[in-house]
């Protein structure tokens, strides 16, 4: 197992980052998570162009140009040896003295690479099953469209819905819609027909299955509706589902307890789960 730190491809065991890396004191950097599919990086180009969105927001400066980046995303993949996983990568505003402010110009951001296989029909299964999830009050900053690695609400989210049995906790805004899951983005199926997920303003991360996603359903011919939905509608739902690169389309079938349709995973959901990778991207 071989992780990219800083220039070196190393034993996970020995790979490490300096103690003042402003990752470590700070949470000040960001990520992006990518799905594996057969050896191919799924939407790289997407997750690219985010990731530059995400460092420039912060005033990160890109630590090589992204055609190497690509390289290392590639070969950490390779060396691992991953056919179905993910590649994490996170990028940090570097190593300097302890001080809020950002460090000297000059300082090089830190990167590391790693690369972790899922297995996918553990994954199939899931999905077979559909999962729960929980609500929450949506407690994060009001920044959130950067994917940032300071996401201690979202873990402290996850616990509560992991401890409540639940696979993801919903976001819930003081006006009682939902904004996204924890890791996730939120979408319901309408009694109508309706593809509903909420529109991708500050208050969510644009994830990169919900915009390959929203691509299928206009292909498909399928109304859809970028607007907010409160809770209440989402339980009222015909059918419930969550996007991330991870698990690409996950139906839902409860929410805060409540079953979702007749409590299976939805059938657009189900197909959408399978028509999903026909049109994402494959490097
Ligand atoms: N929202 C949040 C808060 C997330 O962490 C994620 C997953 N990284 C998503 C949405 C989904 O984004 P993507 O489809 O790009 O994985």
């Amino acid at each position: 197992r071989i992780a990219y730190v800083n220039g070196r491809y190393l034993p996970r065991s020995e790979a490490a980052v300096h103690i003042e890396d402003r990752g470590y004191q700070f949470a000040d950097g960001v990520y992006e998570v990518c799905e594996v599919r057969g050896g191919h990086l799924i939407d790289e180009r997407r997750h690219m162009e985010r990731l530059l969105r995400s460092l420039s927001e912060l005033r990160i400066p890109l630590p090589m140009p992204l055609s190497a980046l690509s390289i290392v995303l590639h070969e950490v993949v390779r060396r691992n040896g991953v056919r179905d996983g993910i590649v994490y990568l996170q990028i940090t505003r570097g190593v300097a003295k302890r001080d809020h402010a950002f460090p000297p110009a000059g300082t090089k951001p830190a990167l590391v690479v790693t690369a972790n296989r899922i297995d996918p029909e553990k994954t199939e299964r899931l999905a077979a099953d559909g999962i729960a999830v929980i609500t929450l009050p949506d407690n994060r900053w009001d920044r959130v469209d950067i994917k940032s690695i300071a996401l201690l609400p979202n873990v402290m989210a996850k616990q509560q819905a992991r401890e409540q049995g639940a696979r993801e906790a919903w976001f819930v805004a003081a006006d009682g819609t939902v904004t996204e899951g924890s890791s996730s983005n939120a979408w319901i199926v309408t009694g109508d027909n309706e593809v509903v997920t909420r529109k991708a303003d500050r208050t969510i991360l644009k994830g990169i299955t919900r915009t390959v996603l929203l691509e299928v359903l206009k292909s498909e011919g399928l109304t859809l509706t970028e607007r907010a939905f409160t809770v209440e509608e989402a339980q009222g739902a015909r059918e419930a589902f969550i996007t991330s690169a991870s698990q690409a389309v996950m139906p839902v079938v409860r929410i805060d307890g409540r079953p979702i349709g007749n409590g299976a995973p939805g059938l657009l959901a189900t197909a959408l789960r399978r028509d999903f990778h026909r049109f994402a991207e494959e490097s």
